[in-house]
Formats: structure tokens, C-alpha cells, sequence
């Protein structure tokens, strides 16, 4: 089996895993309690909040802890809509964002937001996948409440100019919220750097464990009015209510930590596998194409997407089940849709289909690289064979 998947989920790292397994058996106090229990597991994640803080240059009170971005994201958007004080009725975003962020859109829709859709340059354009600026800083104006923007794309790696955008909200009193689960631990996410006021992670994508995320929520500067969605015991100043989730907040500061210190080393080391991929696939395959931005560009080094011409992504990953990747995007694999993103940038539905997405990680080895592109190009050519 050879996993690359890495834009679905990562494996947890080992270290983190046996960070997790003390703060789960050992020191397993309710971090709200008096008692000795209760203060051992609460200093754990005042520690692990502040490494986080830091790593994101942010303050520790500005981070909140969720089950995963799906909710931060949804805390955000929601949140900040539904604030009994928000006038605005305008919300601006990409056409290519993950459903965590397009669908509660589309309940405020329902509920009576404008909800602007931006289209993203298209593939025959350099800066393919981001989205048009042109018509994002156009559609941004004094009615807009609120601009939801990710940090890259989960199908095709584009990270976006979130400073540029920034400075365009923050002129006009529109927040800037940026859901940046595939960013986090992959490229630089400085918040001293680019002014976002509220960003969601996700600890599963950086190695650490699933249903722990974070919602970054500014506190300096311009203010950021939340409503709470899950309310309850008035934990973490009562915007998300209920029991800590210590072993897990603790694991993805772990899991953080570990992913800054590593973060230059990772990056060069997965971006030469994703190469070498390439490379590879596009000898064994006449008129393979790739979805997306150039490698040098603006890209998640770990990302992949290519078009393989006259064969169905999914019949291709039926043939070499042994190598994990992803028709569409897996996040979304329950709907048979061809991928949203890849049919915003001008691929037609046959190309969608067509299509595979690799996500290389931290654990992955040349070895595996070359098996995996020799099973797939053997895989496509009986395909082809077959159709003939
Ligand atoms: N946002 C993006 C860009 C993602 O890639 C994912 C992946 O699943 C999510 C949100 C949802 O994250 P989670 O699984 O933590 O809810």
C-alpha cells in the first residue's frame, strides 16, 4: 500500500501519537476541575496554546479549539453573520473554497445573504486557481460583512494572495476570514504577517490526530463580533462551549511544533518527490496534462492533480487500488459530482473526470514514488487498451 493521499488526512506522526497516549491515560484531569487532575490537564493546553500561538504569531486568547476546520469554519461564517449586531448582508468568496465553507454559505443564502461566488483564473492563464482579483476587490464593498478566502486549495494546491485581499476588507470594514486547513504546517502561516481576522485549521492535515481543529479569532484591532453556536458550559469565553479536548489540543500543538521545526526540510524533500512523480507519469503517459499552477508558483509542495487523457480518474484508481490518491476531491468522494474546482478553472466534465489528485507527505519515499507511477502508467495502458 502506498498512501498519497495527504490532502485527505496525514498519518499521526508517532511522536505526537505518544504525546497523545500520556495526556489520554496519565494526565486525563477535565482541564476545567480544582482538583490536581483538573490543573495538570489545564496547564497542558495553556502550554500547548501558547507553542500554537506562537508558531501562528498570535495571541494564546486568540485561539479557539473545535472538532476540526469543518466546525471552524462553520463558526466563522455562521458566527460572524448571525452576530445579532450584523447590519451587513454581503458575504464575498472563491468559487473554488472547500464545502466546509461553501455549504453553511449556502444556508446564509437561504437566509438572506448575498453570496458573491468569484471565479478563479482558468488553466490557460500563470496564476491558475487564484481567484480573479480583479473581480474579488470589485465585489468587495461597504455592504459586505464578511470574506471568506482559503489559504490553498485542497485539490490543486493554489495558494492565494490573502494579504492583497486583506488590506481591501480591512479599507472597507469587511472581516477576512481564511480557512487554512491544507496550509497550516505546509507553507509559512504567519498571522503577523497577513492581517486575517478569523482562520481555520485542522490537526489531522499536519500529522497530528482527527477531530481537534483551532479557529483563530482576532482580538486587537478591529473587532470580531461571534455568535456562539455550541453553547453549554462556557468554556473558552463561552464562544465554544464543552469539555476540552485535551489529548487532542495537546497532540496538535505537538504536531505543530514538530511541522514548523521541520517545515523547510519537509518542503524541499516533497516537492522533489512531487516531481519525481511527475516526471515520471508524464513519460509513461502520452499527453498527460496537470491541473493547476506551475510547480515553481505558488503551489503546495505536496500537491499533484493531472489529467489522464481518455481514461476515467476512478476506473484508473480501481485498477491500482494499492496506491491511495484521490478522484475529485476525497473530502467530498460521497458525491459523484465531477470536482467544483477543477470545472471553475475551464476543465469540461470529461477532463474533471479524468483526473486524479496526489497529496505527498512526510513519510513517503522515492521508492514508493517510482512504484506507484509504474503501477499507474501499466494500469493506464491496459485502460487504454481495453477502450481501443
Ligand atoms: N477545509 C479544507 C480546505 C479541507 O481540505 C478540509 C478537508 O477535509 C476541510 C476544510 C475539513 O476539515 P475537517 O476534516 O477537519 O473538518
Amino acid at each position: 500500500r502506498i498512501y498519497l493521499d495527504h490532502h485527505s488526512t496525514t498519518p499521526c506522526d508517532r511522536r505526537v501519537a505518544e504525546v497523545m497516549q500520556r495526556m489520554l491515560v496519565d494526565e486525563f484531569g477535565n482541564a476545567s476541575s480544582q482538583h490536581l487532575f483538573g490543573q495538570a490537564a489545564a496547564a497542558a493546553v495553556v502550554e500547548s496554546t501558547d507553542e500554537m500561538a506562537a508558531a501562528l504569531e498570535v495571541l494564546p486568547s486568540e485561539l479557539l479549539f473545535t472538532s476540526g476546520a469543518t466546525e471552524s469554519n462553520t463558526l466563522a461564517l455562521y458566527g460572524v453573520c448571525r452576530h445579532p449586531r450584523q447590519r451587513r448582508r454581503k458575504i464575498v468568496t472563491a468559487a473554488t473554497e472547500h464545502p466546509a465553507v461553501l455549504d453553511p454559505l449556502a444556508r446564509l443564502a437561504q437566509e438572506g445573504f448575498e453570496v458573491v461566488h468569484v471565479p478563479p483564473y482558468p488553466h490557460s492563464h500563470p496564476l491558475v486557481g487564484q481567484v480573479d482579483m480583479e473581480a474579488l476587490l470589485e465585489a468587495i464593498d461597504d455592504q459586505t460583512a464578511l470574506v471568506s478566502l482559503m489559504w490553498a486549495n485542497n485539490e490543486i494546491g493554489t495558494l492565494q494572495p490573502l494579504q492583497q485581499v486583506a488590506e481591501r476588507c480591512h479599507q472597507v470594514g469587511a472581516l477576512l476570514h481564511c480557512d487554512a486547513t491544507q496550509a497550516i504546517g505546509r507553507v509559512p502561516v504567519s498571522l503577523a504577517k497577513v492581517d486575517v481576522d478569523l482562520l481555520s485549521g485542522s490537526a489531522h492535515k499536519f500529522y497530528g490526530p482527527k477531530g481537534v481543529g483551532m479557529l483563530y479569532v482576532r482580538q486587537t484591532g478591529r473587532r470580531v463580533r461571534l455568535r456562539p453556536m455550541i453553547e453549554g458550559g462556557g468554556q473558552q469565553q463561552g464562544l465554544r462551549s464543552g469539555t476540552l479536548n485535551v489529548p487532542g489540543i495537546v497532540a496538535m500543538g505537538r504536531a505543530l511544533s514538530i511541522a514548523m521545526a521541520q517545515l523547510d526540510s519537509d518542503t524541499d524533500r516533497i516537492g522533489g518527490l512531487r516531481d519525481r512523480l511527475w516526471n515520471k507519469l508524464a513519460t509513461g503517459v502520452d499527453g498527460l496534462q496537470r491541473n493547476g499552477p506551475a510547480f515553481e508558483a505558488g503551489r503546495l509542495a505536496g500537491n499533484l492533480n493531472v489529467l489522464f487523457p481518455g481514461v476515467e480518474g476512478e476506473a484508473l484508481m480501481a485498477a491500482v487500488p494499492s496506491v491511495a490518491c484521490s478522484s475529485g476531491s476525497a473530502c467530498n468522494s460521497v458525491n459523484p459530482e465531477p470536482s467544483h474546482v477543477l470545472l471553475a478553472i475551464g476543465r469540461s466534465e470529461a477532463e474533471a473526470r479524468s483526473s486524479l489528485r496526489f497529496g505527498i507527505g512526510r513519510f513517503n519515499t522515492e521508492q514508493e514514488i517510482d512504484t506507484a507511477a509504474e503501477r499507474l502508467i501499466a494500469a493506464y495502458r491496459h485502460l487504454r487498451t481495453m477502450l481501443a
